[in-house]
């Protein structure tokens, strides 16, 4: 537990399922008010409230889809009148559709880089201009991913969106330090979520997958959350500008394990 985070506010983008769920269930046993913040999963993010409530937590669920510049605006204002303030801001929110590249539509490219990389830049840029004009030293995480390092066939949008995530953290890292603002990322291997449900359901390719994580399984929602909550603490005071990943070790080369190469 991370005693400075009890009554600090945090939204947490895309936390009716999977990584965003387990970051929101995590802070909110933290003592942090959480706004649960879904696109489609009502819900769910309802029960993950009555969750939270239960154990003893505050949460409220909200509606916003990060591509939506409105939407996100809206999401913060309605956060400060709710609780306010802001301190934490998690955007978690993500989509991939694989195709090859080639044949890969404008559409889909569009669709997933405006989720995953222009939705962290809206969400980035509204918490920080909130931040600046109330003084307040917030921290921010994105959700990237291995793939921000490991070039990925049939995921080109997505690969580019978290290359872009990568170096769009670094930058406000370096732009608002002096604000005492902190602005870090976090990189999963593969993490046992909604998102990869019908890929793992066959053993084959779990199998296959497992394989190139030296750690040899397959990662849990809450071992990325773990991660959240120490960068969303003061123990990480001294970190920005990072991604840290939490991959098993996917991102070592597994390929020349045992000496080979
Ligand atoms: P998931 O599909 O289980 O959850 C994604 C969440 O994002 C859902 O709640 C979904 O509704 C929400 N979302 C999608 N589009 C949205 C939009 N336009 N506005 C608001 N919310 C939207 O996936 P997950 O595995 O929990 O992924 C969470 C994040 O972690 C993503 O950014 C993903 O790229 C990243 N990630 C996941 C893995 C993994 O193996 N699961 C690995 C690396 C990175």
């Amino acid at each position: 537990m991370y005693t400075d985070l009890e009554g600090k506010v945090a939204i947490v983008t895309g936390a009716s399922k999977g990584i965003g769920e387990a970051i929101a269930r995590r802070l909110g046993a933290e003592k942090v008010k959480v706004v649960v913040t879904y696109r489609s999963g009502e819900k769910e993010a309802k029960e993950i409230v009555q969750a939270i409530e239960q154990s003893g937590g505050q949460a409220i669920a909200m509606h916003a889809d990060v591509a939506q510049e409105a939407d996100v605006k809206e999401l913060i204002r309605k956060t400060v009148e709710t609780y306010g303030t802001l301190d934490i801001m998690v955007n978690n929110a993500g989509m991939e559709k694989p195709s090859p590249s080639h044949e890969m539509s404008l559409d889909d490219w569009n669709q997933v880089i405006s989720i995953n990389l222009t939705g962290v830049f809206l969400g980035c840029r509204e918490a920080i201009k909130y931040m600046l004009d109330h003084q307040i030293k917030g921290t921010i995480i994105n959700m990237s991913s291995v793939h921000e390092r490991i070039p990925w066939p049939l995921f080109v949008h997505y690969a580019a969106s978290k290359g872009g995530v990568k170096l769009l953290t670094q930058t406000l890292a370096m732009e608002y330090a002096p604000k005492g603002i902190r602005v870090n990322a976090i990189g999963p291997g593969a993490i046992n979520t909604p998102i990869n449900a019908k890929k793992f359901s066959d053993p084959e390719t779990r199998k296959d997958v497992e394989s190139m994580i030296p750690m040899g399984y397959i990662g849990k929602p809450e071992e990325i959350a773990n991660v959240a909550a120490w960068l969303a603490s003061s123990e990480s005071s001294y970190v920005t500008g990072i991604t840290l990943f939490a991959d098993g070790g996917m991102t070592l080369y597994p390929s020349f394990q045992a000496g080979r190469g």
